[in-house]
């Protein structure tokens, strides 16, 4: 049997936005309140930091 060198120990995460799984290393990430959010690239992030502004203006609003 061969053995192909496919690393099968790379650590998927689930993209924030659409839950699609991508390679750790090649997921965005940002630094929520007090996790770590990724995202499979930079569409789903933004889709993502936008929505935060808007809670964390809905939270603001208020005074
Ligand atoms: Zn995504």
């Amino acid at each position: 049997m061969i053995e192909t060198l496919k690393p099968t120990d790379v650590e998927y995460v689930k993209c924030e936005v659409c839950l699609k799984e991508v390679p750790k290393s090649e997921a965005q990430n940002a630094e929520a309140r007090d996790y770590v959010a990724y995202f499979c690239g930079l569409e789903c992030y933004e889709q993502w930091e936008a929505e935060q502004m808007k809670e964390r203006t809905q939270e603001a609003g208020e005074p």
